[in-house]
C-alpha cells in the first residue's frame, strides 16, 4: 500500500517534470532503458562504447518493445503511459525513434512471452527476442537503477552533513564563548560539583597526563628521539575523535548494496564503487573548513574564542581524515577498473591523472606538517605546504571539471584562500607598509627588542599578537607572529614592543645583521596583524600570570590591558634561567611593580643564580636594570608550579584567571596543576594559556 502511494507520487512528479522538460527526467523511462540495456545481453550493439549505446538501442524493435512493456509493467496508471512514452521519445533522439515506433512496441506489448529465470548472478541474463518480466523483476531492476544514480546525491548530502558537524561545533562553542563574554559572572555562579567535574575530565585537562605544549616523543634514547608529535587538549581530542568516527560512520553507512545490481559485475565491484563515490565527496566538502580553519583571517577565532593553534589541530585533523577519504577513494576506484579489467586504459584519461596529481600533492602536505618535520624547517614546510596546496586545490578542481561535477565547493575554497591573503595584505596597509623598527640584540640573553612606529591606526589590543616581515631582501617574504606589548619607556609610548629569542631562522639573520651594525638596526617592517581573541575577563577578582623565559611577552600584554583598566590584584611568576632577561626586559619590570604588579622572579634551577655579566647596548638600560635588581625579589630555583597555583587556587578572594605563557614544560605543568586544583579550590578558576608554537 505504501509502496503504491509512493510510486504514485512518484508519476505525478515524473508527470510535472515530463511536462516541463523534454521528458528525459522521467525515472521509469531511464530506469527501464537502462535495465534492459545492462541487464540483459542482446544479439545487437555488442562492441559498443558509453557514449554509443543510445543511438545503437534504441531503434532495435526488440529492445525497444522490451523497454516499453517494463514502463507499462511499472506504472499501473494507464493515464501516465503518454507521458512515458513522450519521455522515451527523448530519450532515443540520438537513436531517430519515431512516435510510430514507439506506438507499435506499445502494441507489441500484450503480446510479449514472460521470461521467466530468476535474478540470481550479476551476469547478464541473455536473449534474444522481446519479452516481458514479473512486475517484482522490473520494480527490482528500477531500484538498481535509481540506488546507483542516487550515489552521488547522497554522498553529497553526508558530505554536506560532515561539513555541518564543523559549523554546529562552532556554533555550540560561539554560545558559550558569548554567553560568557556578555554575562562573564554566569560560569562563577554556575560553579558546582557536577560542571567542576565536567571542566576536570574534559574541557581543560592535557588528553593523557602532560603532554600537550610540548611534544611527545616516540622512539626516545641516548642518541635523540626518533619523532616526535603534538598531542591535542582532551577536549579537543573528544571532537576530533568525534569527527572521526563520524567520518567514519558516513562513508560506510547506508551504501544501498542491491543483490545482483546489473550495473555491477560483482557484489565487491558494486561496493567499492558506492564507496568510491561517498569517500570522493567526503573529500570535497571538507575543503572549505579545512581551509578555512587553516587562515589567520579565519572569523570563527572570533566567533569562538577559540586560539588559532585550537583551530590548526583541527585543520591537521581535517586534512588527515581528507587524505585516508582521498585514498580510499583512488584505492576503491581502482579495484573497480581492476575488476573490470579497464586498469591501464584509466591512466591515459584526464579526470584520473588530476586525481592522482591530488594524492601526490596531498601526501607531502599531510606528512611534512607533523611536529617533527615542522621542527626541521619552519620556513621549508612552509613553502612546501603552500604550493602542495595549490597543486592539490587545482588538481582536485579539473579531477571534477572533466567529470562534468559540481565544482562550486572549488570557488568556496579560493575565496576562503583568497580572503585570508587580502585581509593579510590589508592588515598590513593599515598598519603602514612604511613602518619602522629600531632592532636591537641583547647578546646577553639572546634576544632582539623591536621597537615599531607604526601608523597608530589601531592601538595594541592585551594579549594579542602579529605577524612581522623584516623587510630585508634575503627574508622580506617570511612572517613570523610575535606577542605585542605597548613601550613603556617616554621616549616609546605609542610605539610597538616586541621581544624574541634568537632562534635558527629569521630571527638569526636578525641577529647577524645587528651584530655588523654594532648591536643594532633600523628596518623597514610589515605588521600583519593584529590578531587576538576577545576574552571578557572583568569578572575576575584576580589576575594571575606563570610565565617561562621570553613567554613574559604575552603576559605582560595583558597585564598593561588590565592596569589601563584600573585592574588592582594582578600576580607574575616569571621563571627564568639567569638573570639576563632583567637587563633586556628592566623597563618593563620598573612598570609592572610602579603600578603595584606582585612580580616574582624564579631565577635558575637549584645551582646558585648566575651573575649577569651584561654587554649592556644603551646606559638607559643599565640604569633601570639596576634600579630593578634592587626592587626585585630573586627566588632561587626553578618555580615550583604547582605550589605556586596550589596557594594562589587556596588564596583567591574570589574567581581567578590564571594565564600561562612560556616553553612546553612551564604550560604544561600549569595545566595539569590548574586541573588538579579545579575540584578543591573555594573559588571558580578559569585557564588561559598562550602557546609560542604550532
Ligand atoms: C602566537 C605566537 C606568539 C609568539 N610570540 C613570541 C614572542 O613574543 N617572542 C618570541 O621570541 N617568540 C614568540 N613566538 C615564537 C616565534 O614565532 C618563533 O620563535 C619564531 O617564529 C622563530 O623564528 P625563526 O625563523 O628564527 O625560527 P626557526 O629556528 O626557523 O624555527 C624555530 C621554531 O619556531 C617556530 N616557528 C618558526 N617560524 C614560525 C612561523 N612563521 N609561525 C609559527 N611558528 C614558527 C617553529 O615551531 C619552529 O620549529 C610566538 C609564536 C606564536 C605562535
Amino acid at each position: 500500500m505504501r509502496s503504491l502511494f509512493l510510486l504514485s507520487l512518484l508519476n505525478l512528479i515524473i508527470r510535472v517534470l515530463a511536462a516541463g522538460s523534454k521528458g528525459t527526467d522521467d525515472i521509469i523511462v531511464k530506469g527501464c532503458a537502462s535495465y534492459m540495456t545492462l541487464g540483459f545481453s542482446w544479439n545487437f550493439c555488442k562492441k559498443i562504447n558509453k557514449k554509443q549505446r543510445v543511438a545503437c538501442f534504441c531503434p532495435q524493435s526488440e529492445w525497444l518493445d522490451s523497454v516499453v512493456a517494463c514502463i507499462d509493467g511499472l506504472d499501473d496508471d494507464p493515464t501516465n503511459l503518454n507521458f512515458h512514452l513522450k519521455a522515451l521519445k527523448a530519450y532515443c533522439k540520438k537513436g531517430n525513434v519515431t512516435t510510430d515506433q514507439i506506438s507499435s512496441a506499445q502494441n507489441h506489448v500484450g503480446n510479449l512471452a514472460m521470461l521467466n529465470t530468476s535474478i540470481n548472478s550479476y551476469k547478464p541474463r541473455k536473449v534474444t527476442t522481446a519479452f516481458k518480466l514479473p512486475v517484482s523483476q522490473y520494480r527490482w531492476g528500477l531500484n538498481a537503477y535509481s540506488v546507483t544514480q542516487n550515489t552521488t546525491d547522497k554522498a553529497t548530502t553526508y558530505g554536506i552533513g560532515m561539513m555541518c558537524f564543523w559549523y554546529g561545533i562552532v556554533l555550540i562553542r560561539s554560545v558559550f564563548h558569548w554567553t560568557r563574554n556578555f554575562f562573564p559572572t554566569l560560569p562563577h555562579k554556575l560553579d558546582n560539583k557536577a560542571t567542576r567535574l565536567i571542566r576536570k575530565s574534559i574541557c581543560c585537562p592535557p588528553l593523557l597526563t602532560f603532554h600537550h605544549s610540548t611534544p611527545a616523543t616516540l622512539g626516545k634514547s641516548s642518541v635523540g628521539t626518533f619523532f616526535t608529535f603534538n598531542l591535542p587538549t582532551r577536549q579537543s581530542a573528544f571532537i576530533v575523535l568525534c569527527y572521526v568516527a563520524i567520518n567514519l560512520a558516513l562513508l560506510f553507512a547506508g551504501l544501498d548494496i542491491v543483490e545482483y545490481n546489473y550495473n555491477y559485475d560483482s557484489w565487491s565491484a558494486q561496493y567499492s564503487k558506492f564507496l568510491s563515490v561517498r569517500s570522493g565527496w567526503l573529500v570535497v566538502y571538507t575543503l572549505p573548513v579545512m581551509f578555512l580553519f587553516a587562515g589567520r583571517n579565519n572569523f570563527m577565532i572570533h566567533m569562538t574564542g577559540w586560539p588559532l593553534d585550537e583551530f590548526n589541530v583541527f585543520h591537521k585533523w581535517l586534512g588527515r581524515c581528507c587524505f585516508l577519504n582521498l585514498v580510499v577513494h583512488a584505492g576503491t576506484y581502482s579495484y573497480v577498473r581492476i575488476h573490470g579489467g579497464r586498469y591501464n586504459s584509466m591512466w591515459s584519461t584526464p579526470y584520473w591523472q588530476w586525481g592522482i596529481a591530488a594524492i601526490f600533492f596531498a601526501g607531502p602536505m599531510v606528512f611534512l606538517a607533523t611536529h617533527w618535520f615542522r621542527k626541521l624547517s619552519y620556513e621549508i614546510f612552509l613553502v612546501i605546504h603552500i604550493l602542495c596546496a595549490i597543486g592539490f586545490v587545482v588538481a582536485g578542481y579539473y579531477h571534477l571539471d572533466v567529470l562534468k561535477e559540481d565544482i562550486r565547493v572549488y570557488y568556496a575554497v579560493w575565496a576562503i584562500w583568497a580572503f585570508d591573503r587580502a585581509a593579510r595584505l590589508g592588515r598590513v596597509l593599515v598598519a603602514s607598509p612604511f613602518s619602522r623598527a629600531t632592532v636591537t640584540y641583547h647578546s646577553n640573553g639572546n634576544t632582539l627588542e623591536l621597537t615599531i612606529n607604526y601608523s597608530k591606526l589601531w592601538k595594541v589590543p592585551p594579549g594579542s599578537y602579529v605577524f612581522v616581515h623584516i623587510v630585508q631582501p634575503t627574508f622580506f617574504w617570511e612572517s613570523h607572529p610575535f606577542s605585542m606589548m605597548q613601550g613603556v619607556e617616554e621616549d616609546h609610548k605609542g610605539s610597538i614592543k616586541l621581544f624574541c629569542r634568537g632562534l635558527d631562522g629569521m630571527t638569526k639573520r636578525m641577529i647577524k645583521k645587528c651584530l655588523q651594525n654594532n648591536g643594532s638596526f633600523e628596518t623597514y617592517v610589515w605588521l600583519d596583524g593584529p590578531y587576538h581573541q576577545y576574552i571578557n575577563t572583568s569578572a575576575f577578582s584576580e589576575a594571575f600570570f606563570i610565565a617561562g623565559g621570553i613567554g613574559i611577552t604575552a603576559p605582560f600584554s595583558y597585564v598593561q590591558g588590565h592596569i589601563s583598566k584600573g585592574f588592582k590584584d594582578i600576580t607574575v611568576h616569571w621563571g627564568i634561567r639567569d638573570t639576563a632577561p632583567l637587563e633586556w626586559f628592566a623597563d618593563e619590570i620598573s612598570y609592572m611593580l610602579d603600578h603595584g604588579v606582585q612580580l616574582y622572579v624564579h631565577v635558575g634551577d637549584e645551582t646558585p643564580i648566575p651573575s649577569s655579566n651584561a654587554s649592556f647596548v644603551s646606559q638607559g638600560k643599565e640604569k633601570a636594570t639596576m634600579s630593578v635588581l634592587g626592587r626585585v625579589e630573586l627566588k632561587q630555583g626553578r618555580m615550583d608550579i604547582m605550589n605556586i597555583v596550589t596557594a594562589a587556587a587556596n588564596n583567591a578572594s574570589g574567581p581567578l584567571a590564571i594565564l600561562t605563557c612560556g616553553p612546553g614544560p612551564v604550560n604544561d605543568l600549569s595545566r595539569q596543576a590548574v586541573v588538579s586544583n579545579l575540584t578543591t579550590s573555594p573559588h571558580y578558576i578559569e585557564y588561559f594559556e598562550e602557546s609560542f608554537s604550532w
